[in-house]
């Protein structure tokens, strides 16, 4: 389980998140939505301290993420990005080697069978050999996927995992993560894909301006909103 208490955020004098507090119990998945601008990356970030939190706590499994080593943390909790972060210059298989290496510590033989049955199971296993270059934004994207659960983490996060990807790209990774959430992967996803949201989360987050103004089952939010502006909101999305 993730537990947000109370998280604070501030740069400078901006205050970005202004106490936070929301929990993912094993096997659930909690999708984030909400403007530009409204904290859901840097609340994301702060779960597995790409950015350190200004107040408040991150628990995992009752564990403060803030007492942990940052290695530890992001073996234990995976995030993928918008961009996709491979290496241009290693192939797909040394991109997802080198994390088991360095930060998980896997000698070159099974860090090389972890990283293979992972390509397996996102169906790339035979563009192993390849650099990024040659794999659409699609399967990039895949691979960057693969490489965070090569580490066996015990939950994903992704912020607008298919925001940089050609249209006709977008499904294939959406497939990719529901799949994971059914098979029971713990899992924050901030989206603008509305659709994947209803059908996949079991529960939404709706954030503006550093709070969370409303959370609940997918159909109560998108059908049944209260506040304005979750109303407001949806209005321009939907
Ligand atoms: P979007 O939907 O556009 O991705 P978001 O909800 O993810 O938006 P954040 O990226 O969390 O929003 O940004 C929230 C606020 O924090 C913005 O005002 C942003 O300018 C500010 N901010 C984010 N990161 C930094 C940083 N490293 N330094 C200074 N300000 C930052
Ligand atoms: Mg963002």
């Amino acid at each position: 389980s993730i537990e947000l208490q109370g998280v604070r955020k501030t740069f400078g004098r901006n205050e970005v998140l202004n106490g936070v507090s929301f929990s993912v119990a094993a096997g659930e998945v909690v999708c984030v939505i909400g403007p530009s601008g409204s904290g859901k990356s840097t609340a994301l970030r702060c779960i597995n301290r790409l950015e350190e939190p200004t107040g408040g706590d991150i628990r995992l499994d009752g564990e403060s993420t803030l007492s942990m080593s940052v290695d530890t943390l992001r073996q234990r909790v995976g995030m993928v990005f918008q961009q996709f972060n491979l290496f241009p210059h290693k192939t797909v298989v040394e991109n997802m080697t080198l994390p088991l290496r360095k930060v998980a510590g896997l000698g070159k033989d099974e860090a090389r069978t972890r990283a293979m049955a992972g390509l397996e199971q996102v169906g790339l296993a035979g563009k192993a050999d390849y650099r990024p270059v040659r794999l659409s934004g699609g399967q990039q994207q895949r691979v960057a996927i693969a490489r965070a659960l090569a580490m066996q983490p015990e939950a994903m996060l992704f912020d607008e995992a298919t925001s940089a990807l050609d249209p006709e790209l977008v499904k294939g990774v959406l497939r990719l993560m529901a799949d994971l959430a059914r098979r029971g992967m713990t899992m924050v996803v901030v989206t603008h894909e509305m659709g994947f949201a209803r059908s996949v989360a079991d529960r939404v987050i709706f954030m503006d301006r550093g709070v969370i103004v409303e959370q609940g089952r997918p159909e109560a939010i998108f059908d049944d909103p209260q506040s304005p502006r979750l109303q407001a909101f949806l209005a321009e999305v939907l």
